[in-house]
């Protein structure tokens, strides 16, 4: 008896020490949906760009956390999650650039602070600006119905941007907007510490490779980010005004789907 209430403070532990790391990197949700793993044989989907998107429950409120799992002992904070709280409390209330001023919201990013898989596009629009968060709108519905025909979801890898701050109508970052933010992208990617990075379009794959190749070239080809697999691919923003070329993504995200696999993650 004595062991199996060992087991259930063990077991309430590690659960209550998950959906911290999650409440912490803003994920107020839990998934009912189940968690299909990328190594099933044979199940690529039909239509990969297609797949529903998976059923997310929302906990009533974080301080639910508090009482559904209250313990007298607190477990450790995860390495991860406290690491991303790190990161965006040194960001603060950012001025460090111009794109400071037409800002409503910096945009850190979401997911699993323990992602193996990690997406980093170019920078937030409107409606990422408007809520938060990156890939929102509706490239942020089309990177989502990719991250799906990878058998995953989207609070199973980490999403951000190179750039926090939306530039006044969308336009490309500068220069010096991106050297000032690219220190908090590099430290995310130091946090998390993910298997693979893809890439989303060319300033975060001329970023992330340091070759400035077009990204019609560059994309497809796998390099390296401080030893992390990088897959430059499209930005979905980019897919949207020429959907001729969704074919070269999905290619670019079935290679990293089975170097995932080959790693066993
Ligand atoms: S874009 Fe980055 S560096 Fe510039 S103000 Fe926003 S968070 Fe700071």
């Amino acid at each position: 008896m004595e062991d199996l209430q060992g087991e259930l403070r063990a077991l309430t532990a590690g659960i209550r020490t998950h959906l911290e790391a999650r409440a912490r990197a803003g994920l107020l949700g839990v998934s009912r949906a189940p968690c299909p793993r990328m190594n099933r044989a044979g199940d690529e989907p039909a239509n990969a760009l297609a797949t529903p998107a998976a059923e997310v429950q929302p906990l009533t409120d974080p301080a639910d956390l508090e009482t559904a799992f209250a313990s007298d002992s607190e477990p450790p904070l995860p390495h991860a999650g406290h690491g991303l709280t790190l990161v965006r409390a040194e960001l603060g209330d950012c001025q460090r650039c111009k794109l400071a001023k037409g800002r409503k919201h910096i945009v850190f990013g979401t997911g699993n602070p323990e992602a193996h898989l990690m997406f980093v596009g170019e920078g937030p629009g409107a409606d990422e600006d408007a809520q938060g968060e990156p890939f929102v709108g509706a490239a942020g519905q089309l990177l989502t119905k990719m991250i799906q025909a990878m058998h995953l979801a989207r609070e199973d890898v980490y999403i951000c941007n190179v750039i926090k701050c939306r530039p006044p109508g969308n336009r490309d970052p500068e220069p010096d907007e991106v050297a000032a933010c690219e220190p908090f992208l590099k430290k995310q990617i130091a946090v998390v510490q993910p298997r693979v990075i893809v890439a989303l379009g060319k300033f975060a794959a001329h970023l992330l490779t340091g070759e400035h190749t077009p990204i019609t070239r560059l994309r497809g080809n796998l390099k390296h980010y401080q030893g992390i697999p990088v897959m430059p691919t499209y930005h979905p923003a980019f897919l949207l005004r020429d959907e001729s070329r969704k074919g070269e993504a999905w290619h670019d995200l079935k290679e990293v789907m089975a170097l995932l696999k080959h790693m066993g993650v």
